[in-house]
């Protein structure tokens, strides 16, 4: 009844996760390198001819940038809403020919059975066509990806609830955003209602969500330039043991680094 998780690379500069049953070895996005999955696949000893699909989150770049060259050196379909699909279209050579078969729509809201995974696609609110984020469920044991989050809501919190793993977005810090670096105008769309989301509210959202069958919080997606991996650890776990939650044995929390590959996570 394996299930298992890996982030083969998570964060502003591409998004590439993998996960797997017993019967089934999927993709959530790859917006590396075809190159740079097949190692991540290899370091984990995965092969990618037995990909069953890539489910897309949403076009932009850090999220597609390897799905074509994937799909056509390992004949594997590519999952994603109507939607998205014309996005990638009218962004022309990103994705490059794709077969008809590999070409997929999933609906939000709409279960999807591939064997024995059930796949979840919800809507997220982000500067994208029609992005959305996927829960997957194998018997009785659930994982849930949110990120890109422009802000949390009671929709999101729904989908993601009752999870035994979530990677969740904890793209910056607050602080460091506003004053770091960054152009005003990519200041206001990170921090806008539909950019990413900071640690602080990741943190708070766990707190909200809890319960005793939540093994595992991976925080993912983080900036390169607005957040250090240590400091969105410190800023989830001070808000999770603010609410009585101790980050011990029992739940194991962890950041998902934005070049090397994971651990294999049971569940
Ligand atoms: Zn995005
Ligand atoms: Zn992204």
């Amino acid at each position: 009844m394996a299930f298992n998780f890996c982030s083969i690379t998570s964060g502003s500069s591409g998004n590439c996760l993998y996960i797997g049953t017993p019967k089934v070895n999927l993709l959530i996005d790859a917006g590396i390198s075809g190159k740079r999955v097949q190692a991540g696949l290899d370091q984990i000893n995965v092969n990618p001819r037995e990909i069953h699909g890539i489910f897309i989150t949403h076009e932009h770049s850090d999220h597609i940038k390897g799905v074509g060259i994937l799909s056509r050196r390992f004949d594997i379909p590519i999952f994603a809403t109507s939607s998205t699909w014309s996005a990638m279209d009218e962004m022309g050579n990103m994705l490059g020919k794709i077969k008809p078969e590999h070409r997929q729509v999933v609906e939000k809201d709409k279960d999807l059975i591939i064997e024995d995974l059930i796949i979840h696609p919800y809507s997220i609110p982000h500067d994208a066509a029609d992005p959305v984020g996927y829960t997957f469920v194998h018997g009785n044991k659930k994982i849930s990806i949110a990120t890109d989050l422009g802000h949390m809501n009671d929709y999101i919190k729904d989908n993601i609830r009752e999870s035994n793993l979530i990677l969740l977005e904890s793209n910056h810090d607050i602080d460091m955003l506003k004053s770091g670096s960054y152009p005003y105008y990519l200041k206001r769309r990170i921090l806008g209602d539909r950019g990413h989301l900071c640690n602080e509210i990741a943190g708070k959202t766990l707190v909200e969500i809890f319960h005793d069958k939540l093994k595992t919080v991976i925080l993912g997606h983080l900036s390169k330039e607005n957040n250090y991996p240590d400091l969105a650890y410190m800023s989830v776990r001070n808000e999770l043991m603010e609410a009585g939650i101790e980050v011990d044995h029992r739940l194991e929390l962890t950041v998902a680094s934005r070049e090397e590959t994971s651990k294999i996570f049971e569940v």
